[in-house]
């Protein structure tokens, strides 16, 4: 169907929420997604404010064969949340939270940022663990995992899932959750936007006491010995630290969070300030949505971006090394490396209770090319690509569906593992057999069986 009359088709629905098509005021500003490389032009854009607008949308584009792209917080760094020619769905309007305090639930809808979230739990001292930027998507990251400041306290976002509303492939709502159609709730936890669109999640929400954060940083020079001396100082480390560090041609920085008792705050954070000649240093109690929205400026939307992660055990020498020669020729100085600290509650289930994998993993690594000047975009790319290879050869097999900026079926093999893809593809072919849902890191959907 061409795009002019996919557009008309969709013009005359009868939405609750706003059709937008090129000639619309707002669609230079809608088509485009949080990475500034990606550039599509979507034949329409249906801001969804209904799960009546969801099914509809589902249905046309399943009945017209249209290509159909879901967003949420737009952040997928490949730009999955858009595309040329097809529909956006676009569930941004519909991000309301309810909050249920003696339950320790709250309802977020399918349309949610973390920061609306954070806004809405915070205030009862209540988290659901997310991720570290408040403008990210909570579908986009939910449906992959979702790793930060809190996953070793109380686990991934997944595991804080109860249950989900989902519109599949044929326009039917469903509400799901661990005993009613538990093989779609297990494929949700990891497998990505591949089984339906989300306009409802129940997350178990978590008590949070006053955090306290520190914040060092270390002349890059100094960046393998205190690389060194940091993985030492992890040792044994209980759940209530988390520690990242970010890696520029500028500084190595350490942020350390405490969420324990605020008696072992200065004993279990000042060490990070000791691991070198910290150039700058700061420790104390702080809010942690002041945490959660440390970087949103940085990773503000329109920049460039290339991504990709993997996970390690440990940070050892043969990885310090290797780590400190890719930043050797870092294109600019906006381009980074993190490394998230995993262990604790993320290890608390088995790797086969979920899709998303790695959850033995120590840490998580990832490169993030970040620069503004397209004359940047080659440079930049390649050093995110070559160093990303660099670092998988000692990284674990398993990796992260949410961060990669390339697409394409080995990701999603890659990720899973082979027997977890094969399971998630079995299911696709039964929830999802014409592969509508097929913007996301793709499960196909054959009847494939797990080689012998
Ligand atoms: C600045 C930044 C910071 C990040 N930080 C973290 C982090 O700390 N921890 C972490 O784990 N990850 C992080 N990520 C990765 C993030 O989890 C993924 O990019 C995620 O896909 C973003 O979700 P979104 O809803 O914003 O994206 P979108 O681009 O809107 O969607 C991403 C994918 O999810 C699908 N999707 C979106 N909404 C729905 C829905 N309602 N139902 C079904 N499918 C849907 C889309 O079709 C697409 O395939 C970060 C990414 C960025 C760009």
């Amino acid at each position: 169907m061409d795009r002019a009359a996919l557009a008309r088709d969709l013009a005359n629905a009868d939405f609750d929420g706003e059709f937008v098509d090129g000639s619309h005021v707002l669609y230079e500003r809608l088509r485009r997604v949080n990475n500034g490389l990606i550039d599509r032009r979507p034949a329409a854009i249906v801001r969804a404010t209904s799960k009546r607008d969801v099914q509809k949308v589902v249905r046309m584009a399943a009945e017209r064969e249209a290509l159909l792209a879901v967003r949420c917080g737009g952040h997928s760094f490949p730009g999955l949340s858009t595309c040329d020619g097809g529909i956006v769905l676009d569930l941004s309007l519909m991000k309301e939270v309810m909050v249920y305090p003696e339950a320790q639930t709250a309802e977020v809808a399918g349309g949610a940022l973390l920061g609306d979230v954070d806004a809405a739990t915070l205030p009862h001292g209540h988290v659901t663990p997310a991720g570290v930027v408040s403008h990210t998507g909570v579908a986009g990251l939910t449906l992959g995992g979702g790793m930060g400041w809190l996953s070793r306290r109380f686990g991934l976002t997944i595991d804080s899932l109860l249950g989900v509303d989902i519109v599949m492939a044929d326009g039917r709502l469903l509400r799901i959750n661990a005993e009613k159609e538990p093989d779609l709730f297990w494929a949700i936890r990891g497998g990505g936007g591949n089984f339906g669109v989300v306009t409802k999640f129940w997350f178990r929400t978590h008590t949070l006491g006053p955090t306290f954060v520190g914040r060092w940083s270390y002349s890059p020079r100094e960046a393998p010995a205190v690389l060194r001396r940091y993985a030492a100082a992890l040792i044994g480390a209980p759940r209530e630290l988390t520690t990242m560090v970010v890696y520029t041609s500028t500084e190595l920085r350490i942020t350390a969070l405490w969420t324990g008792s605020i008696h072992g705050a200065e004993a279990a954070l000042a060490k990070y300030g000791e691991l070198g000649n910290a150039t700058t240093a700061s420790l104390g109690a702080a809010n942690f949505i002041d945490l959660q929205r440390a970087s949103d400026e940085r990773m503000a939307w329109g920049r460039r971006y290339y991504a990709k992660g993997g996970f390690v055990h440990e940070i050892d020498d043969s990885l310090i090394s290797t780590l400190t020669d890719c930043m050797t020729d870092v294109p600019n100085p906006d381009s980074e490396m993190y490394i998230l600290q995993l262990g604790g509650a993320v290890d608390d289930a088995d790797d086969g209770d979920t899709p998303y994998s790695g959850r033995t993993a120590g840490h998580y690594w990832i490169i993030e090319g970040v620069w503004d000047d397209p004359a940047l975009d080659s440079a930049c790319t390649s050093w995110g690509r070559k160093s990303a290879a660099r670092l998988a050869e000692s990284s674990l097999r398993a990796n992260y569906v949410n961060e990669q900026s390339d697409t394409g079926k080995d990701i999603a093999l890659n990720a899973y593992g082979e027997e977890k893809y094969y399971q998630l593809a079995r299911l696709k072919s039964r929830y999802d057999p014409h592969n509508l849902f097929r913007l996301n890191q793709n499960i196909e959907p054959r009847p494939w069986s797990a080689p012998k």
